[in-house]
């Protein structure tokens, strides 16, 4: 079998008894993949402690015939994120952005624009301290890249610009609706210049905003449409957004 190379981001991972690891890893060159690292949990090993999670690395690993994992070979550190998780509340978003990624991303499917995605987020939250503006991008895009994110700014039954009234949505389809077309599956609602936030996030690079004026405090109402339409697109609730909301 031949060797064959990629960076990945590594999601998570599991203990195998007492010195393997399975990992679960979103690679540049292959997508979404699983991997078995022989001796991951002894102290010496030759991973050297870098297969843990959001750890970005170059990694070396034997494809299987007929096998769904891969072997692990070695890795290289490209780019820690561990120690930004020592603040708690990046520690909650930095679990969020792992699980979406398994949840959501879809199995050996390349995705260039997601991976990019993912460490635009990541270095995001570790240069700036931030993890609200990060989190809201993440999803925004999420959305984009799997092609669910439905127009923002209009009501998705009837059309009326949402601007000025109060943007409704629920747990059953993915989109806003008005004051007039909502009903009792839309409980749940915006300010109407949430719509607009998250419209102009569309044309803005994740720096540029960052580097701008301090998060406003929409941006914590924002994000929460997009989770629930995160757990619709992948028919999954994610175990983190509790903990997640709990520290909000
Ligand atoms: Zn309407």
């Amino acid at each position: 079998m031949p060797l064959r190379e990629t960076e990945a981001i590594v999601l998570r991972t599991y203990r195998i008894g007492e010195t393997d690891k399975v990992v679960s890893l979103f690679s540049r060159q292959f997508g979404r993949i699983r991997g078995a690292a022989t001796g991951a949990q002894r102290p010496k090993s030759r991973y050297g402690g870098l297969l843990e999670p959001l750890t970005y690395i170059h990694l070396w690993l034997y494809e299987r015939e007929h096998r769904e994992l891969v072997r692990i070979n070695s890795a290289e550190l490209l780019e820690s994120f561990f120690d930004m998780q020592r603040n708690y509340r990046l520690q909650l978003a930095a679990q969020y952005l792992a699980e979406v990624g398994e949840r959501f991303l879809p199995d050996r499917e390349v995705n260039e624009r997601a991976f990019r995605l993912f460490l635009a987020v990541l270095r995001g939250m570790k240069w700036s301290g931030e993890a609200e503006r990060p989190l809201l991008y993440f999803n925004l895009w999420m959305l984009k890249l799997g092609g669910f994110m439905p127009p923002v700014t209009q009501c998705t039954q009837c059309g009326r610009a949402l601007a000025e009234d109060r943007a409704y949505y629920g747990n059953e389809a993915i989109g806003f609706v008005c004051s007039e077309c909502r009903d009792s599956r839309y409980s749940r609602s915006v300010p109407g210049d949430v719509s607009i936030l998250l419209d102009g996030l569309s044309h803005t690079p994740l720096d540029t905003w960052l580097h701008s004026q301090a998060a406003a405090p929409v941006v914590r109402e924002a994000r929460r449409p997009l989770e629930t339409w995160i757990e619709i697109a992948a028919e999954k609730k994610l175990v983190t957004l509790e903990a997640l909301a709990d520290e909000a």
